[in-house]
């Protein structure tokens, strides 16, 4: 194993340079002085470039070979195997693009970041405009180093769900709006639930604890990760034993940090919980984006949002805020988290209408990646999509195309999809482990979350990335990624709070 061996001290030193940048960038976002933005972006890039070329290295294609070589008897599920066939792959991804286009890419993102900082505010998406149709033509670039693909976005989906196809998320997409139309539309018919509870000022330093407190008792080890402050929440990995997660705070919108604590502490107990024997490999990590928002919504909507987890929490709540609460009963506490709206922004839109948000964006990206959709005229067809979806007009571009950052920090295509499949899989892993243990529910009702935690950890947490999302949907589940178990969970929690009748799911099925 002499290949093996020196291919895992490799992977190694790309990872160390990869956890090194992130610590930066960490340090960026929570702590560093403006004055150090110049240097700052000048550093992250030489450690990312170090990374890159010593990943993309001949050296390293030949230890691959090597190794699989020493590894070819092993099971398909043995860890060495495993390794072998998840470092090739980031391997054959990496080596493929020239480095000359991953620097114009990198130098251009920062560049467009910055421009969108400043059009955003102002609302002027003419500003950006040629900016966006570089970003458009650099991801094209990107997906023609994969030639052989079905779609130009699947080698841009690969890179974040691998193995997915457009045409897969299309079909899923069809179906699942079908039948999520009807329920918002029968949402919408009914009044809606008073949110007032959640927007009593409240102060930072108890909405911080309240959240730590919860996330405790979720599992989140402090011994390997904290939390601190920034603009727009994360969770972000140094090492299996340094897991940190991020969180903003206003004072008069209490669920915007204690609902991003949960999320954030959701994807944190993922990584926590990988077997600590793939430190420093490409398992290390998440099987794909859609499995890790599966973690992060889990913890946030199934748990967080249920209403046995505020038959626990309310004591407590009323207990840190006792002025706020006063009065406020367990009920009302559940109607208001759970409050549905058709609403323009998509980072703080409720469960049911979130992933029209998500379509909206996922269609955009495939018609601009094939030529239909011209960039001069996205902001257009932005309004016009969002109105027919979400029956509201959008004011400004402010509120409407520039609103998300991805398209002006990454490529085009390749993202949106993974929040979704991360709800749906919520869902049909929530599902299994409650078949698993049925007393999952009155452990919430208890403040207990160690067997939920142990099962996830076990079926999921602990595999990293060994497995791709199907093959890990498949051992977990049995079957397919499946949207029925987060269509029955919706209509489960959505008929009582709502009232509605068991026609209108049946109802109309086209959107
Ligand atoms: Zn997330």
């Amino acid at each position: 194993m002499k290949a093996f061996a020196a291919l895992k001290q490799r992977l190694l030193e790309v990872d160390d340079l990869q956890g090194a940048a992130n610590v930066l960038r960490w340090d960026q976002a929570t702590y560093m002085p403006p004055g150090g933005a110049p240097a700052r972006g000048r550093q992250t890039a030489a450690l990312a470039r170090l990374a890159h070329e010593r990943l993309v290295d001949a050296e390293t294609g030949h230890l691959l070979d090597g190794a699989a070589k020493e590894t070819a008897s092993l099971p398909f599920d043995s860890d060495e195997a495993s390794l072998v066939r998840v470092a090739r792959r980031s391997w054959e991804q990496a080596v493929r693009i020239p480095a000359p286009l991953v620097s114009e890419f990198h130098e251009h993102t920062a560049a467009s970041y910055q421009a969108w900082t400043e059009a955003r505010p102002q609302s002027d998406f003419e500003a950006v405009r040629p900016t966006l149709e570089r970003t458009l033509e650099l991801s094209r670039r990107m997906a023609e180093c994969f030639p052989g693909y079905d779609h130009i976005a699947d080698p841009l989906i690969d890179f974040f769900d691998y193995g997915t196809k457009a045409a897969d998320v299309k079909r899923l997409f069809a179906d699942l709006r079908a039948r999520l139309v009807p329920l918002v539309r029968a949402i919408a018919s009914r009044p809606l639930a008073d949110d007032a509870c959640l927007h009593q000022p409240a102060p930072e330093a108890e909405q911080l604890a309240f959240g730590l407190e919860v996330i405790r008792d979720f599992g989140y080890d402090f011994h390997r990760g904290r939390q601190d402050k920034t603009p727009h929440p994360f969770m972000t990995k140094f090492s299996l034993g340094d897991v940190r997660i991020t969180t903003r705070v206003r004072e008069n919108e209490f669920t915007d940090s204690f609902y991003s604590t949960l999320h954030e502490c959701g994807h944190a107990l993922y990584e926590q919980g990988i077997n600590l024997s793939y430190e420093g490999t490409p398992m290390a990590t998440g099987a794909s984006s859609g499995v890790h928002e599966s973690q992060s919504r889990l913890w946030e909507n199934q748990v967080g949002r249920s209403h046995g987890f505020w038959e626990h929490y309310h004591p407590r709540l009323e207990r840190a805020f006792p002025r706020q609460m006063q009065g406020v009963s367990v009920d009302t506490i559940y109607r208001a988290v759970n409050r549905v709206q058709r609403s323009l922004i998509r980072t703080e839109a409720d469960e049911v209408t979130y992933n029209l948000h998500v379509m909206l964006r996922f269609g955009l990206e495939l018609d601009l990646l094939e030529g239909k959709l011209a960039v001069k005229d996205l902001a257009r067809a932005w309004r016009e999509r969002f109105e027919a979806d979400f029956g509201i007009p959008v004011p400004d571009d402010r509120r409407g195309v520039l609103q998300d950052v991805h398209w002006f920090s990454g490529p085009i295509g390749g993202v949106f999809q993974g929040y979704t499949l991360g709800n749906i899989l919520s869902a049909q892993f929530h599902g299994c482990a409650v078949k698993a243990h049925p007393g999952i529910p009155d452990d919430v009702r208890r403040g207990e979350f160690g067997v939920l935690r142990g099962w996830l950890r076990e079926n999921v947490h602990r595999h990293g990335a060994k497995f791709t999302a199907s093959e890990l949907v498949e051992r977990v589940t049995g079957g397919e990624l499946s949207i029925e178990p987060y269509l029955d969970y919706l209509w489960g929690k959505y008929r009582p709070l709502y009232g509605l009748r068991e026609e209108e799911r049946q109802g109309a099925g086209v959107a």
